[in-house]
């Protein structure tokens, strides 16, 4: 049966970024309760194939309005990374934990609903239509018509397809399994990673987590695949097997769960008159495919801006791109966008050796991902340290980039 409902906001997708947009829109306008709607495809609880490792800063964002999500989850205090000649650690008291995302999600959906935010489960969104004078929402169950479409469906983005945005220059592959702990693992308060194999973009991870109050282990592999390659260059599958069988385990004894990611792009457009994308569906981290932090730091962005929007009636969002790199969490997106183009290039060895050199540089990292305060003497030593080390360089050059930025900004206006 067809419905025509007038909305101010439909967000399409009720994962981290679609929640906590209406969290945060809810918050800055009371009197969107009722005008604002989540679409979301599945039914709570619904399972997303996730790592789970969440960054203490987006936790930090949403308790700035008062929201805490309780749920089963490993503390963790750092990070221990294996580099082709050394393993180094960053350690801080609190950095962030890792949840299972069943139970993230569905406690995030309840303190929405709770804090009165409409979600409509069990629909699926078959395409949008956005322009100057109105939007349409397609959905299997109607059509909804809106102010403004909220595109915050994820990798596979039906809003992003519909606009004609295209997939987007950063892709990734990523292959996970849950499986026992062994005596090989290391200890529970970290999370590992591994980039010690030049043989892909991408690297290896071990999160200590919890299976329905089981201590396990969370192991994957994340492959960037760089623009003009096939993601079947690299068999993912047969990596895992092998990363396994260093654990005494076995890949066919697991359940895979295989799923892509999208990378941010600084150049690539995210908006339209009438519809604008967040989280995963404009893109997150390329480098580490993380992308949790960066949903929930996306709807708490989007709030204040789109809020005044509505006030003014001016929702051509053409300077939303702008609005998204002038901010905090689009400068880290940029900065990661544009090392990301030249980790995996030539220089990748210049990169890790420096790491390697000053492991100070991670221990700031995982500050940064925990929202600590950043120690400004450690990063006084790597600044210094990196420096000499580009000063010395003779091999190829840091600078130097596996895949150009392409031509065009941001910024300019997408409709
Ligand atoms: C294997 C793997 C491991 C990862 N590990 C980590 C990690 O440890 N830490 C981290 O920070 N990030 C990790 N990520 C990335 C992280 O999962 C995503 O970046 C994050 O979930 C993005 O949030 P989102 O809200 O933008 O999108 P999603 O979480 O994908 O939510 C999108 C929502 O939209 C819904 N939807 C989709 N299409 C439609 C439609 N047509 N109609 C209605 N609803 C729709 C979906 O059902 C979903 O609920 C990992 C990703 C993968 C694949």
């Amino acid at each position: 049966m067809t419905r025509r409902t007038e909305h101010d906001v439909v967000i399409v997708g009720g994962g981290p970024a679609g929640l906590s947009a209406a969290l945060f829109l809810l918050h800055h306008e009371p009197r969107l309760r009722g005008r604002l709607v989540v679409l979301e495809r599945e039914r709570y609880p619904r399972d997303k194939y996730c790592a789970g490792g969440v960054g203490g800063r987006a936790e930090m964002a949403l308790a700035r309005i008062g929201v805490t999500i309780d749920v089963p989850h490993v503390p963790c205090a750092g990070i221990s990374l294996v580099l082709p000649k050394a393993t180094i650690e960053g350690r801080a008291r609190h950095i962030g934990r890792v949840v299972r995302r069943v139970e993230f999600d569905h406690a995030l959906a309840q303190l929405a609903r709770a804090r009165g935010v409409r979600i409509e489960e069990g629909v699926k969104v078959l395409g949008v239509e956005a322009g100057p004078d109105g939007a349409r929402v397609l959905t299997d169950t109607g059509e909804l018509t809106t102010r403004v479409i909220v595109g915050a469906d994820g990798v596979g983005s039906a809003v992003r397809k519909s606009l004609g945005f295209g997939a987007g220059a950063w892709r990734a592959q990523v292959l996970e399994v849950d499986t026992e702990q062994t005596r090989h693992d290391g200890p529970r308060d970290l999370m590992h990673f591994d980039v010690g194999d030049h043989g892909f973009n991408g690297y290896e991870w071990d999160f200590p987590t919890l299976v329905g109050g089981r201590a396990m282990v969370c192991r994957g592999v994340y492959h960037l695949v760089l623009p003009g390659h096939d993601a079947g260059e690299v068999d993912i599958a047969r990596r895992l097997e092998d990363r396994l069988a260093r654990f005494d385990l076995r890949l066919s004894d697991c359940k895979k769960k295989r799923y892509a990611e999208r990378g941010f792009a600084t150049h690539e457009p995210c908006s339209r008159p009438r519809a604008l994308l967040i989280g995963e569906a404009a893109g997150v981290d390329p480098i580490t495919g993380e992308g949790i932090a960066q949903a929930i730091l996306y709807g708490e962005l989007l709030a204040p801006y789109l809020v005044a929007r509505l006030r003014s009636d001016e929702l051509s969002f053409g300077d939303w791109p702008r609005v998204l790199l002038d901010s905090w969490l689009g400068w880290d997106m940029d900065t990661r966008d544009w090392l990301c183009r030249r980790f995996f290039g030539p220089a990748r060895g210049w990169f890790e050796d420096n790491f390697a050199r000053t492991p100070e540089g991670l221990e700031i990292g995982v500050q940064y991902f925990g929202g600590l305060r950043v120690d400004r003497v450690k990063a006084l030593k790597v600044a210094y340290s990196v420096t000499r080390s580009w000063l010395a360089n003779t091999g190829p050059s840091p600078l130097e980039a596996a895949v150009p930025a392409p031509r065009g900004a941001q910024g300019a206006p997408t409709a």
